[in-house]
């Protein structure tokens, strides 16, 4: 008779963090940036294997967060590894901005099959979203001779000037930095579980119809000529805002007001691709067509590479217009080429059932705590909104600041997004059986959180 071994669990052994850990963070308390926005606990990783994540001091954590959206083939998957040691023994380094090799139009052209812009498409390469941001902006002023953009409330788009004036995410963000590099408007995003103009709960298309309003009906007739528009900037799903789904309707409505004024849309896809999603792009979800995708995040595995792809007729600036010594690495490009095979050959589709199994048993949790007010998402990008009480659904920062620590202390990694939201997005080779040991994990959390 066959026993089946049983799951396996996340180990801790030591507080946390652990003695060399407590070393490891004091020191960087010295050394390093304060400007980082840390989370109230502290992991400090040594080694990364699939799912699981061992701490300096030998602790075990089941990762659910895969350094922030970032680690879409799980942690050092054996085959990306192989794909970087071949490439970093080869040719490291060479400079696509002013010398050629393979890897940069064998991405190119893998991209132009996946993304959702209309073929054909061209591609510049970054080193980050933020720079494939940026990229996405000088694009669309270049191509249209505007300048001024549209953005949302409670979005992000990057840390660099241009990017960061696009962001709206927090105040923490944007304080002491004075004046927007560039112009741009925000204008509200269809939140239907926080109308953003009552902040109750509402529906999608109430939502989208006041959001596309506002747009068409005030902006464009007060402060903002369309005609000086170069670019409408949205992300499908809000990332850093919360995990917050656009509705199709608002999507469509966008894509609408561009067509008609020659904006371009320009989809943020660096949080929400990759397969997060359970499609390889979010827009995928929503039939969309952008005119800009912006991709970094889950791409390269871990290793930093970011994409601008755009329609190849945007695409027509000349040699200097824009460029990256570092943009496109050989070492990044087999990281990231080797990860859209294993996305093609089974990830995608792991992250839509395994994320649907998540999100069901999430939504069992919210059934049994009244604490969680909303439980939404698509594939492995889900959000878990905390509030005080069912009724008024008043947001509870601090109780999912709580319940961040609790998962922690047992294990489990889990991270904040938006003001009292806990998302998930967990490698995409998650299992059912990781599944349940993550649940049992968060449901215990969120009732040691209840004060
Ligand atoms: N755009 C979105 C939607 C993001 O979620 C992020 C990062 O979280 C960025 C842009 C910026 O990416 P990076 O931190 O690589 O500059």
């Amino acid at each position: 008779m066959t026993t089946m071994a049983p799951p396996k669990r996340p180990e801790i052994k030591t507080a946390l963090p652990g003695p060399k850990g407590q070393r490891i963070v004091s020191d960087d308390a010295q050394w390093v940036t304060p400007s980082y926005p840390r989370p109230s606990f502290k992991l400090v990783a040594e080694r990364g294997e699939g799912v699981w994540v061992t701490d300096v001091d030998g602790n075990v954590f089941l990762d659910c967060n895969a350094g922030v959206a970032v680690c879409s083939t799980g942690h050092c998957h054996p085959e990306v590894v192989r794909a970087i040691q071949d490439q970093a023994a080869k040719l490291i380094h060479m400079c696509g901005t002013d010398y050629y090799y393979e890897h940069m139009p064998a991405l190119a052209r893998k991209l132009d099959e996946i993304v959702p812009v209309s073929s054909p498409t061209r591609t510049h390469f970054a080193n980050s979203g933020t720079e494939a941001v940026e990229t996405a902006l000088k694009l669309a002023m270049h191509a249209t001779g505007r300048e001024k953009f549209i953005a949302f409330f409670n979005s992000f788009h990057g840390r660099t000037l241009g990017s960061l004036s696009l962001t709206s995410s927090k105040v923490a963000q944007r304080r002491g930095f004075k004046r927007q590099a560039l112009d741009v408007v925000h204008v509200p995003y269809p939140n239907a579980f926080r109308d953003p103009f009552t902040g109750k709960k509402s529906d999608a298309a109430t939502v989208s119809r006041q959001c596309l309003a506002w747009i068409e009906e005030r902006l464009f007739k007060t402060t903002t000529p369309p005609e000086e528009v170069a670019g409408i900037v949205v992300e499908c799903v809000q990332g850093e805002g919360g995990y917050v789904p656009a509705p199709k309707e608002f999507l469509h409505g966008l894509r609408r007001i561009c067509d008609e004024h020659g904006i371009m849309l320009i989809v943020d896809e660096v949080q929400s691709g990759m397969g997060r999603t359970g499609k390889m792009f979010a827009s995928e979800h929503y039939d969309l067509k952008p005119d800009i995708v912006t991709i970094a995040k889950g791409i390269g595995s871990g290793l930093p590479i970011g994409a601008c792809v755009a329609r190849a007729d945007l695409m027509d600036w000349k040699p200097g217009a824009h460029a990256s010594t570092f943009g496109g690495n050989p070492v990044c490009i087999a990281a990231a080429l080797k990860t859209i095979e294993l996305l093609e050959n089974g990830l995608v589709k792991n992250s839509a059932e395994v994320g649907g199994y998540l999100k069901a048993g999430l939504e069992k949790l919210k059934a049994k705590h009244d604490s969680i007010g909303d439980v939404r998402g698509l594939g492995m990008m889900i959000g878990v909104e905390f509030v005080t009480d069912g009724e008024t659904l008043a947001p509870d920062a601090e109780m999912r600041d709580r319940v961040e620590i609790e998962c922690f202390n047992r294990g489990l990694i889990i991270l904040g997004a938006g003001a009292n939201t806990i998302r998930w997005s967990p490698p995409l080779t998650l299992t059912r059986e990781n599944v349940d040991v993550a649940l049992e994990i968060f449901d215990e959390a969120v009732t040691a959180a209840r004060r």
